[in-house]
């Protein structure tokens, strides 16, 4: 293999099928079916995904993007099969899809290679591959319940709304199995502009309570988390412990915001899950 694909992507097997694929601490998957194979989320695009794809199947591709970040879109340019997207994340990829968006990533990401060095965290030259991303517009536009066909398993579109307004999971009915990235996980940002209220949050988390499944995979790490996790996740944000909460940094992200980190209020030793919010956007809309 490339040497340049084999220090960008680890890949993991996780299940039958399932395989993770993290670059620059973001993870992305792949799941092969009899005959078509999906792609949840394409990464930064910091080397030619498709190829580390090859690498493992053959089969044509269903490629989806859970939501518009430019840590699990900057990819999709590689792909010559339209992506799945919520149309309402179109502009969400376009922002952060620009090169000084993408710089200001890299350099975040460079302080970290010093100390993973053997890894390829940020490319010599990422601006060669800034056009790819700017122009890229092959999308197919995805809404709930929209189901594909991989042969022995189907891939089905669940819109959650929280992270960002467009924000999709995607359930593998057959596997029991959901990815929902960053849209719902161990601690959520929903303090970005992009970003709905809490309730919109915690309505989308009851949705995903009734799909049958057992394992949920997120979007920067490989853990396989289960109901009781999500169990978890929806006590955070039902009843955010306002007062042990802890000031975080927006950054570029959400400029003009002070987010607060917030675990469940009888976590006050903050061992579990929590939620980044906006203290203005808690109830209403913004
Ligand atoms: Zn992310
Ligand atoms: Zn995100």
């Amino acid at each position: 293999m490339d040497n340049t694909l084999k220090k960008t992507y680890k890949v993991k097997q996780l299940m039958d099928g399932v395989y993770g694929i993290t670059s620059s601490a973001v993870a992305c998957y792949l799941i092969v079916g009899k005959e078509k194979a999906c792609v949840v989320d394409t990464a930064y695009g910091f080397a030619d995904l498709k190829a580390m794809v090859k690498q493992i199947t053959d089969l044509p591709l269903v490629v989806f993007n859970s939501h518009g970040h430019i840590d699990h879109t900057g990819g999709n340019f590689y792909f010559d099969t339209p992506v799945c997207i919520s149309e309402k994340d179109v502009e969400v990829y376009q922002r952060h899809n620009e090169p000084s968006f993408h710089r200001y990533m890299e350099k975040s990401l460079k302080v970290f290679n010093r100390i993973f060095f053997w890894r390829i965290l940020v490319p010599k030259h990422p601006e060669e591959t800034d056009e790819g991303r700017m122009n890229f517009n092959n999308w197919h536009f995805v809404k709930d319940g929209d189901r594909f066909d991989l042969g022995d398993l189907t891939a089905e579109v669940i819109e959650i709304p929280g992270h960002t307004k467009g924000s999709i999971a995607i359930w593998f009915k057959e596997l029991k199995l959901i990815i929902t990235s960053d849209g719902a996980n161990a601690a959520t940002w929903l303090f970005l502009p992009e970003s709905t209220d809490l309730p919109t949050y915690i309505e989308s988390l009851h949705k995903l309570e009734r799909y049958d499944f057992e394992q949920i995979l997120t979007g920067h790490s490989l853990t396989l988390f289960t109901r009781k996790d999500l169990e978890k996740w929806i006590e955070v944000a039902e009843h955010p412990g306002l007062d042990h909460a802890k000031k975080e940094k927006g950054g570029d992200f959400a400029p003009g915001v002070l987010p607060l980190r917030v675990w469940a209020k009888d976590d006050v030793k903050h061992k579990g899950p929590s939620i980044v919010i906006d203290p203005e956007r808690i109830k209403v809309n913004g």
